[in-house]
């Protein structure tokens, strides 16, 4: 089988995402590869889809020992036999395994790092043909990286001892320099080929919220946003957790908790509760997420902010992996900043340390105080700069509001530190400049110094985000202590002469209203152009099945292989498996369940698919087919096939021999448009003939083919058979 046929027949896909093709062809070529691709990237089918094609097992390691069973019972959805070996498993299970395992009944197996090299393990791999070992999370053996796994050392020594050297691929979201070579090194790649795909997540809409009522802010967001999907959100403690919690519940939304402190019985409950869309919001503490890869998180707000800008990415990051819509929001306050300094204080093991963690933190303050576009200054994080520095799907590219200048606010601001001698934090800088009658303030004369009273006309949160920014520009140095002090810079005094100007966005200063960017939002949603009413039936049935098969809904269909089933209304097995992430065993398993589900919808509501699609051809991209003069072409044949003609009206009615329409419709159906080729086939039993040939002679030419075959069997019907059943 070649890869593209295993695509669709077992993942049910029909394109490659960027880089896959290139790794999965070196690796079935025999060469190791190096896969360096953000979450959500698809590095998973890198290993999988060769394991299919390779004779002999592919050995999978991976540190995520939660993960391995859901990787198992996805790919047995899917008709690919794999298993797991760790320590979740009893003495006889792992005697079973390791027996079926010699016994090849797997293609699959995922393995822990530190069950390598044990003398069982060893004695298995003496056993069986390993042709490929795959390296999940292969920055876990570099000690550079944040997440340095000592049992990842285990694996030079293990592939070392095999007898004859597998394949090697290594896969990582990590893109570091110093980790990259020191995968290569210490894995001892061969000449790997490598593909290195770009960190952007353009799915992701990233925003930096600034608002005092931090709650309210959320309730809003979550009662008008996403409201029938999943989200997670984080915080930095578990009382916080608890208390968030708590509160939303109270306010009537679906909500549980996930945190360190709970036992592990409760911990994994609401896990599931969470993965099986029983609960839809999961707040939690960083030690959320690890080994959850949920593809249909549509949201992750950050309630507290993380510690730095690798570990936001990686949380964030953990919202849209099935490349929909999804929202990444950080809700910002200064208070946050302050107890991570006291962290890195209390934790840092050397002052060199600290500085790195210091200025670690620094870069996502700074992100939360720039008005650049959220996306590029990601991305510049990461070493790549952003192709667009407006990438219009970020809070700041969507925000119009007006830069004013805030140079004066921000000279009162200078002089009232300078004033009170730099002995005092944010909140009493605020309240001296306001004129507070705060009873310490007054015990401590400070209703006595020039400045008080000065911004009597602004809120509390205007001066404070003044102030921040002023913070961010290090016009002002906070100092990392448990009770922060505000100290001038020596850059303070630019402004306080006013040779240099201040400006912030006119908008932050008050409360921040999202709903232009809801509106923008929206506009970019609207590309998906489907039935909400049958999606949401669609997402009914798939929750029925996952009940009864005690298994995540996403294992059975993703959210995007819906919503195109709720837009093309597929009503018959070919049609159905047009769809993106519909494969030959899912269609087994749930195939008829959903077409007659979707042919009830359609005659319920009358509707006439054929005419759907006819408009939808007519409609569909005008500009990017007047620029591309073939693919005019295929539409021009497409919209006459969905006008009901034959192949030979068709060929008469464009000018074209009835071979060059079959091609037009080949490349149609290639391009995701839905084909029914049954209705050229005028005999059934032709189709079994030719596959019975095909099964014969096989498929290289076509020659032979219709040499094996009757007379009165054209090529013409060769080539539909060929294409209905995808054999090309
Ligand atoms: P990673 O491990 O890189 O974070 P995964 O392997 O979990 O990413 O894949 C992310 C998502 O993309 C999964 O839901 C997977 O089913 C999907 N996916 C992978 N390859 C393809 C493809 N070629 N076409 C469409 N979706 C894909």
């Amino acid at each position: 089988m070649d890869i593209y046929s295993a695509l669709k027949i077992y993942f049910g896909y029909d394109k490659f995402k960027s880089g896959q093709e290139k790794l999965i062809k070196g690796v079935v070529n025999g060469s190791d590869v190096l896969g360096i691709m953000p979450t959500g990237g698809g590095k998973s089918l890198c290993y999988q889809l060769p394991a299919v094609i390779l004779d002999g097992v592919t050995i999978v390691i991976s540190p995520l020992i939660s993960l391995m069973k859901d990787q198992v019972d996805s790919l047995s959805e899917m008709g690919i036999w794999a298993t797991f070996i760790n320590s979740t498993l009893e003495q006889d299970e792992l005697i079973d395994r390791l027996k079926d395992i010699r016994e090849n009944r797997y293609k699959i197996v995922y393995v822990a790092p530190e069950r390598l090299n044990t003398s069982l393990f060893k004695d298995l791999a003496e056993d069986i043909k390993i042709s490929l070992v795959a390296i999940d999370e292969a920055h876990c053996i570099s000690q550079w990286g944040h997440d340095f796994r000592p049992s990842y050392l285990e694996i030079p020594a293990f592939i070392d001892s095999l007898e004859e050297r597998p394949v090697v691929a290594a896969f990582t979201a990590t893109a570091t320099k110093e980790v990259i070579e020191e995968i290569k090194h210490l894995i001892k790649l061969n000449n790997p080929i490598e593909s290195v795909v770009g960190f952007d997540r353009p799915n992701l809409f990233y925003q930096v919220v600034k608002v005092s009522d931090k709650f309210s802010y959320l309730l809003d967001y979550v009662k008008n946003n996403f409201q029938d999907e999943s989200g997670i959100i984080y915080c930095a403690t578990r009382k916080t957790v608890e208390s968030l919690t708590k509160k939303l519940r109270e306010e009537g939304l679906s909500a549980i908790s996930y945190h360190g402190g709970m036992e592990s019985d409760e911990r994994q409950n609401n896990q599931d509760d969470f993965i099986f869309n029983r609960t839809r919001i999961i707040v939690a503490t960083n030690a959320f997420g690890m080994g959850i890869d949920k593809p249909d998180v549509r949201f992750v707000i950050h309630y507290n902010m993380p510690k730095n800008m690798e570990a936001y990415y990686q949380e964030a990051g953990r919202a849209g992996r099935d490349g929909e819509k999804s929202h990444c929001i950080l809700m910002y306050s200064p208070s946050d900043i302050v107890k991570q300094k006291l962290i890195i204080q209390n934790d840092a093991l050397s002052h060199e340390r600290e500085e790195i963690l210091y200025k670690n933190l620094q870069y996502l303050v700074d992100y939360c105080h720039t008005n650049e576009c959220l996306r590029s200054f990601i991305l510049a994080y990461f070493g790549e700069e952003g192709e667009n520095s407006n990438c219009k799907n970020c809070g700041n590219c969507l925000d119009q509001s007006e830069m004013i200048d805030v140079t004066v606010e921000a000279q009162k601001i200078l002089s009232c530190i300078y004033r009170t001698g730099g002995r005092y934090g944010l909140t009493t800088i605020i309240q001296v400049l306001r004129g507070s009658r705060n009873k310490k303030l007054l015990e401590f004369n400070l209703d006595k110094v020039s400045t008080y009273g000065l911004m009597t006309d602004y809120s509390d949160t205007a001066v404070r985000e003044i102030a921040m920014t002023l913070v961010s520009k290090e016009y002002i140095y906070i100092t990392p202590d448990k009770y922060p002090i505000l100290k001038l810079t020596s850059k303070s005094r630019e402004v306080l002469r006013g040779q240099v100007k201040v400006y912030h966005k006119r908008e932050l200063i008050e409360r921040k209203d999202l709903t232009k960017e809801k509106e923008e939002q929206r506009k970019v949603e609207g590309n998906h152009n489907y039935d909400n009413e049958l999606f949401n039936k669609l997402k009914e049935l798939r929750y029925e099945i996952s009940k009864e098969k005690k298994m995540p809904p996403f294992m059975i269909f993703h959210d995007s292989t819906l919503k195109a089933m709720a837009s093309y209304y597929p009503q018959s097995k070919d049609e159905l498996l047009t769809i993106s992430g519909v494969g030959i065993k899912k269609y087994e398993s749930y195939g008829e369940l959903f077409i007659g589900l979707i042919n009830a919808y359609c005659n319920e509501k009358r509707i006439n698919v054929h005419e759907i699609r006819k408009k939808e051809i007519l409609q569909s991209k005008p500009e990017r087919a007047k620029r591309d003069n073939t693919e005019d072409r295929y539409k021009e044949t497409y919209k006459s096939y969905l006008e009901g003609l034959s192949l030979v009206e068709i060929a008469k009615k464009r000018n074209f021999t009835v071979n060059t329409i079959i091609e037009h419709l080949i490349k149609c159906d290639k391009n995701g448009q839905l084909i029914g080729w049954s209705i050229f086939i005028d005999d059934p039993s032709k189709e079994e003939k030719i596959l019975n040939a095909i099964e014969k002679v096989g498929l290289e030419r076509l020659k032979p083919i219709k040499e094996a075959l009757p007379e009165d069997i054209s090529y013409e019907d060769i080539k539909i058979v060929i294409a209905k059943n995808r054999l090309n």
